[in-house]
């Protein structure tokens, strides 16, 4: 809960600064004031879907009680926020939902390179550690050996095995002996990486597919989740990458990184609305402790604190 405020605090700084200024002089929440809270909302990277879905929310409400002062605007801000994310199934701040049925578990790790999916899965497998897991590293993204010995370095710092092989080799071989070995040393947990290339969006597709092939001959089900990492200090990006991954695969849960540097953290509300896709976990460090497993509610009202 500390980390989650000290992560967030340049977007929140960033954030009630702006809103004190929208609000300056003015006693009632009028068309004005609407206006600054709608530039407010799209530069604190909130995206303009989602700023549009909130400020009518707002509009109706004001038409509803006839009257709203500026003073009381940060609290409805609050809600209504809070309500919109309510309609979205992401993260109520359980991270995976660990089915003990699959086991191991496996979790595809999808995303460009640089947004931090290398260190995401360390942190990751720590936690799972922590909670008592064992855990299996795969090393597939064979394209750069520095994305390799990466996660090479986190396997050794985390303590879990990680299967590997030489760069360039395919990278379903490695996802393939990854979940096998997960089997025969009945791991919980296998993390695989992939690689964040993306040439374009068949090639992508072609890949992750093929991945998710290999896994499957040795688990029907597997991948049970396919995590995608984004840079949340990236702010549009971050959709733009969301847009063509959750085209070339099915995502099931995201992470956003990154958001410890930033003052663009309002990312996560518009991203969590537009895609449906739970956010399960933000990155407010390079630490291994500095993953938090999302919660929306506990997000939104760090906001506003
Ligand atoms: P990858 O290429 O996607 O695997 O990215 P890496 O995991 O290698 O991370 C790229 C850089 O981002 C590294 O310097 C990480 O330390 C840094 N990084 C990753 N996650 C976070 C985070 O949540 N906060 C901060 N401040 N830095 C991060």
């Amino acid at each position: 809960k500390e980390t989650l405020d000290k992560g967030l605090e340049k977007t929140k700084t960033n954030f009630l600064s702006k809103m004190s200024k929208a609000v300056a002089g003015k006693s009632t929440v009028d068309e004005d004031v609407l206006d600054e809270l709608e530039n407010v909302l799209v530069s604190s990277d909130v995206g303009v879907a989602t700023t549009i879905k909130i400020i009518k929310r707002i509009e109706e409400r004001v038409a509803r009680d006839k009257y709203l002062g500026t003073e009381e605007l940060n609290g409805i801000l609050r809600e209504e926020i809070a309500g919109l994310l309510s309609e979205t199934d992401s993260g109520e701040g359980e991270g995976f939902n660990f089915n003990t049925e699959h086991k191991p578990f496996v979790i595809m790790v999808v995303g460009v390179n640089g947004v931090g999916k290398t260190t995401t899965i360390g942190k990751l497998a720590h936690q799972f550690k922590q909670e008592g897991k064992s855990v299996l590293l795969g090393a597939a993204d064979t394209f750069r050996a520095a994305a390799i010995d990466q996660l090479q370095i986190w396997a050794d710092r985390t303590q879990v095995p990680m299967v590997r092989q030489q760069m360039g080799s395919d990278p379903a071989s490695v996802a393939f002996d990854a979940v096998q070995s997960g089997v025969k040393q009945n791991v919980d947990v296998v993390i695989i990486d992939t690689a964040g290339r993306l040439h374009n969006k068949v090639n992508l597709m072609n890949e992750l597919s093929k991945v998710k092939k290999v896994m499957q001959k040795v688990i029907p089900g597997a991948p049970h989740e396919v995590l995608l990492v984004l840079d949340g200090s990236t702010g549009q990006n971050a959709f733009e990458q969301a847009k063509q991954f959750t085209a070339a695969t099915e995502v099931t849960s995201l992470a956003v990184t990154k958001l410890d540097g930033t003052a663009k953290g309002g990312v996560v509300i518009g991203i969590s609305d537009q895609f449906k896709i739970p956010v399960k976990y933000i990155g407010v460090g390079e630490g291994l402790e500095d993953l938090q497993v999302f919660n929306k509610l506990e997000f939104v009202d760090s906001f506003f604190k």
